[in-house]
């Protein structure tokens, strides 16, 4: 039997905006004292009236756009009803039959194994609080901070087009790279503000199985792995014994490295989605969004073409050098100061190889400093080879007694040439003691 794994994703982002997405509070939950970044919108009370954050929304747009999405001039919130104790409202605003941005790819490899992944939406919604368990004066208690919560996040959701982890893994560092480009979040698994869910069922017959496990609290690249090859794995055993695997939410435990029945799924309307009574239906103007695409930066793809045209880079160098938008600023600072220097491009691609190779510390170097010393070093290695064969005559000449000790077989003698010589070269000792042996072959 053929098992195919089929996997689909769907990724939550904290944008970094200064507020919330509903009402002023600031948005940094991250090492916050508990309850402090709270008002009567977030927490729900009574009469309290939600106000879209605009920059979350132009933010989701950029991103939309940043992934080829088609932005639906017309667009609104939807309230979606669930029970838990991080949801202080009862519900949370999300989106749901009109999302802000829908039908985008992205592609993963490259060349002949490049391979597009659909992005079937992105929309915006609120983050919920977050649940501590605790001990406190002996007992278990579950503790609530509602900081995060009405935090702006956006989902974004692709088909189910993965087939192997290294494709979700792929996938994930390039929608990462392309969030921090855009400057809207730091993307961080670590500390939650990129939070992904894999669905993952198994085919045996090339078709889409008519259920999936929905994978949670995953939140490291590394956990994303585990997860994955534990779940596809436990899924075939399942087939393996002639049962089917059901429909379910399920949770990753890296301690035990294995993912726990959390519940079995609840269909979409269950939700009991409508649309938000407190909040006007949105409109764009094509002059909006193309005012948003404007302000979108060139995007790490783009970069890495341009410096392998312009620069002559190999796709590697290239690649490393766009992956952080630090070091391609750094290397286009440094591509400035070879221009100004009126130097060859052959010590542009020196420089690119020395931030990649070198692993350059362009906090602590300035670009002019880093060129100056490459051209520098580039100086010293370059020797007069005339004058170096000149030296190792002379050099012979004036030690024939050791020469002819050497040619009668007291190689040990050939230390002291080697010595001399690479007093006199010290930044070319390979090819002095080259040439030398040559000399005394
Ligand atoms: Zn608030
Ligand atoms: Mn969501």
């Amino acid at each position: 039997m053929q098992y195919q794994p089929i996997i689909g994703l769907e990724v939550h982002v904290e944008l970094a905006t200064k507020s919330k997405m509903f009402c002023g509070c600031p948005a940094e939950h991250f090492g916050v004292e508990p309850n402090t970044h709270t008002c009567p919108v977030c927490l729900g009370l009574p009469g309290a009236l939600p106000v879209p954050n605009r920059k979350a929304v132009d933010w989701t747009i950029m991103l939309g756009l940043a992934l080829g999405c088609k932005i639906n001039e017309n667009s609104k919130f939807d309230r979606k009803n669930y029970f838990y104790p991080d949801l202080a409202k009862g519900y949370q605003i999300s989106q749901y039959d009109e999302p802000l941005c829908e039908s985008g790819a992205l592609t993963i490899g490259s060349g002949k194994n490049s391979k597009q992944i659909t992005i079937r939406r992105v929309h915006l919604e609120e983050d919920t609080g977050k649940l501590q368990h605790a001990q406190v004066n002996g007992e278990q208690v579950s503790l609530v901070d509602f900081n995060r919560g009405g935090v702006p996040l956006v989902e974004i959701v692709t088909e189910p087009d993965f087939r192997s982890i290294e494709e979700v893994d792929e996938y994930l560092k390039k929608l990462q790279k392309i969030v921090r480009y855009l400057g809207i979040s730091g993307a961080d698994m670590e500390k939650g503000s990129m939070r992904l869910e894999p669905s993952i069922s198994i085919s045996t017959d090339g078709k889409l199985p008519a259920y999936r496990v929905e994978l949670k609290n995953i939140n490291s690249f590394r956990f994303a792995r585990h997860a994955l090859e534990f779940e596809i794995q436990r899924q075939i055993n399942i087939l393996e014994k002639g049962d089917k695997p059901t429909q379910q939410t399920r949770g990753w435990n890296e301690a035990k490295g294995e993912t726990m029945l959390q519940r079995d799924k609840e269909e979409a309307n269950d939700y009991r989605y409508f649309p938000e009574p407190d909040i006007p239906p949105m409109r764009f103007s094509r002059e909006q969004i193309i005012n948003i695409k404007n302000q979108i930066p060139e995007l790490p793809d783009a970069k890495s073409a341009r410096f392998q045209t312009d620069f002559d880079l190999t796709d590697y160098t290239a690649n490393l050098l766009a992956d952080d938008p630090e070091i391609a600023k750094y290397f286009e600072e440094s591509v400035q100061v070879v221009k100004e220097l009126k130097e060859t491009s052959d010590l542009i691609k020196d420089v690119a190889n020395w931030i990649v190779n070198k692993r350059v510390d362009v906090a602590d170097t300035v670009p002019g400093q880093l060129v100056k010393f490459i051209l520098k070093s580039k100086q010293v290695n370059q020797v007069d080879e005339n004058e170096m064969d000149e030296f190792i005559q002379k050099l012979l000449e004036e030690n024939q007694q050791l020469v002819s000790d050497i040619k009668n077989g007291k190689t040990a003698a050939i230390g002291v040439l080697i010595g001399k010589a690479i007093k006199h070269y010290p930044n070319n000792k390979d090819l002095v003691i080259s040439k030398l042996n040559t000399k005394l072959n």
